[in-house]
């Protein structure tokens, strides 16, 4: 098939990771008969020195008539300053606006080598494979906000709509899974998250072989280090979904290792790594690209519809975690393109 994929590298070791996915998506190509477009853009940090917008109209054109956009990582200390007029942040909310995605999938899936990383006593970790997924557009982040000098507001909202089509995916997802789906709320004491409940509950009447349980947010928290392998597909909202993912990255044992991809609207999808730009180690070949790698496979299956492909990528880097040189974050010497390197010979090996 043809895609065209647009690269947004941003800043920090966004680059580094990023140049690891395109190269595991070419040898995909290659080995499959695809023929794979790739097209760089900026996008944050990297945009705004360059073009002075962290999302220019350029990148904005590339995006709308992209198949697929696979990120690396956007900010840094260089462009903190709070009263900046401009951040590089912005051109990620930006950017999901203008692509209309409002549901960020997490995938956690331990891996036995890296569990041993984990804070959690192994017999916890053993055989946790879950999916997050935040709902992106709305709530307490996007609600109307005020400030005088005696008090604040921020304002929650969720439509019937919004949180329909997020729940509608989670079910989706789940039959392709273990088929349960838990909806996390705080349904004893907000209205928008009583809405959320019997909005869930209305759509599992259409999936009658998806089993749904309710969990309020902060039980929620609790349980995921007591009993992570408990849970396979979570949905939630926009900010308890922020946290609850932020919990859940620990498990991992490292930030470098975990993809995500924020999907839904009517175009392409984004993909790219959970951990930030890093800054402390950026430019020096240490950045674990597997985080990305598994964003790209996520990338294959979810905007290309290509199942083997994606498996292969993800075969390749079980491979690579079992028997590889890994880099540091991983308690390993490697450097990124080792680590890539390692992963792309994976992918031929099993051919
Ligand atoms: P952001 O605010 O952009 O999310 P952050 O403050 O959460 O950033 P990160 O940039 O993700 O922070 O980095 C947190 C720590 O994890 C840093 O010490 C960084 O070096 C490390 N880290 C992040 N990503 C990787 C990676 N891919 N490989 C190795 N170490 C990483
Ligand atoms: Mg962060």
């Amino acid at each position: 098939m043809k895609a065209s994929i647009v690269v947004l590298p941003g800043d920090g070791i966004g680059p580094e990771v990023a140049s690891a996915g395109v190269a595991v998506l070419r040898q995909i190509a290659t080995r499959f008969g695809h023929e794979f477009t790739f097209a760089e853009h900026a996008i944050g940090g990297d945009a705004i020195d360059r073009f002075g917008d962290p999302l220019p109209p350029q990148t904005r054109e590339a995006l709308l008539a992209a198949d697929a956009v696979l990120l690396g990582a956007v900010g840094g200390p260089k462009w903190s300053d709070p009263n900046a007029p401009v951040r590089p942040e912005q051109g990620l909310l930006a950017m999901r606006k203008l692509l209309g995605v409002f549901a960020n999938v997490r995938p956690l899936k331990l891996h036995p080598r890296t569990a041993a990383l984990s804070p959690l006593k192994p017999e916890r970790t053993k055989g946790v494979d879950l999916v997050f997924i935040r709902e992106l557009t709305g709530g307490i982040y996007f609600g109307a906000k005020t400030r005088s000098e005696h008090d604040a507001t921020d304002e929650c909202r969720y439509s019937v709509e919004e949180i329909e089509r997020v729940v509608r995916h989670a079910f989706a997802l789940a039959r392709t899974r273990r088929r349960k789906v838990t909806s996390v709320d705080k349904a004893n004491v907000l209205e928008t998250s009583r809405l959320w409940r019997s909005v869930a509950t209305r759509v599992a009447a259409d999936f009658p072989d998806v089993a749904l349980e309710h969990q309020l947010v902060d039980s929620m928290a609790m349980h995921l280090l007591t009993r992570p392998a408990d849970y396979d597909v979570i949905v939630t909202e926009n900010m308890f979904g922020d946290i609850l993912t932020d919990e859940a990255s620990v498990l991992a044992g490292s930030l470098g290792l975990s993809p995500s991809a924020s999907i839904g609207g009517p175009g392409a999808g984004v993909y790219e790594p959970i951990h930030g730009s890093a800054p402390d180690i950026a430019g020096q070949s240490l950045a674990n690209p597997l985080g990305t790698i598994l964003s790209a496979a996520m990338l294959l299956r979810h905007s290309l519809g290509l199942t083997e492909e994606a498996a292969a990528v993800e075969a390749a880097v079980d491979h690579v975690l079992e028997h590889a040189d890994l880099t540091r974050d991983l308690g390993g010497t490697a450097t990124t393109h080792a680590v890539t390197r390692a992963v792309i010979e994976a992918c031929n090996a099993k051919a």
